[in-house]
């Protein structure tokens, strides 16, 4: 099964993208992740995005789908792919549209994480994220364990992503409004999409996309 998590940002793609890796053994895709690896690695790539990511604007569609297209031809996933953060502009999904159909691959569903703008920036304040292993945590409703280790991995660093702050956020939400959700009419033509509501707790929403992909 092939999927997309479409949402802007801090609707919890992440997040349930991990859960259906574990649960289904997929592989996940999320472009926002390999930007900041390609940062982290100090590439030529990761230079030239890093300003661009800084202030939430989008990076140009060349780059992520070039990033897409590499991982797709070479590491195969017998369970499937979860895109989270791809695509988020309509020539991105023209283009994911063409690299499913030269690889025989289908795109059975884009599940649309509804929450409302208070949420996400109440969310995306309280957000930090362990540097081992990139699982998720939040101030209010996922603390960091009390021993100060990380569930998945015992890590002990955890940070805040430059970009969540108050100006950049501001700048990604604008950027999900004007060129990310026309994806929803696009994807709701094709009759692969499906919405689930966001503002529910963690197990809630992946119950929600448990009945919508079953
Ligand atoms: P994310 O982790 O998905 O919130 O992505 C963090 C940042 O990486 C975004 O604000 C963009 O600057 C960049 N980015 C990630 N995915 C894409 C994409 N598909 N197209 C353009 N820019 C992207």
């Amino acid at each position: 099964m092939n999927i997309i998590v479409l949402g802007p940002p801090g609707a919890g793609k992440g997040t349930q993208a991990r859960i259906l890796v574990e649960e289904r053994r997929m592989a996940q895709l999320s472009t926002g992740d390999m930007l900041r690896d390609a940062r982290r690695s100090g590439s030529a790539i990761g230079r030239t995005v890093a300003e661009v990511m800084d202030r939430g604007d989008l990076v140009t569609d060349g780059i992520v789908i070039d990033i897409i297209r590499e991982r797709l031809e070479n590491d195969g996933s017998p369970g499937g792919y979860i895109f989270d953060g791809f695509p988020r502009t309509l020539a991105q999904a023209d283009a994911l549209g063409e690299l499913l159909d030269d690889l025989g691959f289908r795109l059975d569903a884009v599940v649309e994480m509804r929450v409302n703008d208070d949420a996400l920036v109440r969310r995306i304040s309280a957000r930090s994220t362990c540097a081992g292993c990139g699982e998720v945590y939040n101030d209010h409703t996922r603390p960091i364990p009390e021993d100060g280790r990380c569930e998945r991995c015992g890590g002990t660093d955890f940070r805040r992503r430059a970009d969540d702050n108050d100006e950049s956020l501001r700048t990604r939400l604008m950027a999900y409004y004007k060129q990310t959700s026309p994806l929803i009419g696009y994807y709701h033509a094709k009759g692969v999409l499906r919405p689930v509501n966001g503002l529910r707790d963690i197990d809630g929403v992946a119950n929600e996309i448990r009945l919508a992909l079953d």
